[in-house]
């Protein structure tokens, strides 16, 4: 299997999945139609589904103008979305812990509310890869814009307890800016600082930095870390009235309230 990243709008990127052996494509996030159709072009590919992580318009953006212009086509995301019409040409409603055949791929769904309430992972293996979405960023996490803290939390411990070597495909181009605000978090570790040096390298020779590890966010993303004793330690300096007895999740909001004011 290939992944191919298409860069679309500002800092979004769609993917194409090309299993082995064939010409036909998977999209997952195509925020617009005019990038991926001319990806299709360059690498002779026919696109055969649409996979969305979340309703929102710089993922499905390009959804019904790739069916107008390439035939229906089956579109999934989540099942509520499904149900209050929010994803355009959704066909396939999902349920967590669904697994289904696309492209003879099986693709395990995972459903992780929390930037919004329909969003889900798509996890294809071997060799082990998902697809985000706002959920999980690299080295960061999306802003709670339906979800809960809480709801973040269990969300993201789902996707980090994937195996360490998942290659982590996420919806935009944010990894140096998460990096610079994972290192005021932490400014001790040096993983952190390692990565944004790598991760600069690439962006300097106009490379993206998708995919990173599992492993790697486990090490870097603070959203990740939020049981490790420096990072509630940075959060209760950030928010002084946050009780010594709080949990992951509280220590999450609170992370997440500082990085929407970084
Ligand atoms: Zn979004
Ligand atoms: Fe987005």
């Amino acid at each position: 299997m290939r992944v191919l990243a298409v860069p679309c709008l500002s800092d979004n990127y769609a993917y194409l999945v090309v299993p082995d052996g064939q010409d036909t494509a998977l999209v997952v996030d195509p925020s617009e139609a005019g990038p991926v159709l001319a990806a299709l072009q360059r690498h002779g590919l026919r696109l055969g589904a649409i996979l969305c992580t979340h309703h929102h318009w710089d993922h499905v953006g390009g959804n019904e103008a790739l069916c107008a212009h390439l035939g229906p086509l089956p579109v999934f995301g989540h099942r509520s979305d499904l149900d209050r019409g929010r994803i355009p040409a959704q066909t396939h409603g999902l349920v967590d812990g669904e697994r289904c055949a696309v492209l003879g791929l099986i693709v395990q769904i995972l459903h992780i509310p929390g930037h919004t309430l329909g969003a889900v992972a798509y996890y294809i293996e071997p060799p082990g890869v998902v697809f985000t979405g706002d959920t999980l960023f690299l080295a960061g996490c999306g802003r709670l814009f339906e979800g809960t803290p809480a709801m973040m939390h269990t969300s993201l411990s789902r996707l980090a307890a994937l195996p360490g070597e998942t290659r982590v495909y996420c919806g935009h181009e944010y990894t140096l800016r998460n990096l610079e605000f994972a290192a005021v978090v932490e400014p001790d570790n040096h993983e952190i600082r390692w990565r944004r040096s790598r991760v600069q390298q690439l962006r300097d020779a106009g490379q993206p930095s998708v995919p990173g590890t599992m492993a790697e966010e486990l090490r870097t993303n603070p959203f990740l870390r939020v049981e490790q004793p420096q990072v509630r330690r940075a959060a209760c300096q950030r928010e002084p009235a946050l009780p010594l007895d709080a949990g992951p999740a509280e220590v999450l909001g609170v992370i997440r309230r500082w990085k929407d004011a970084y």
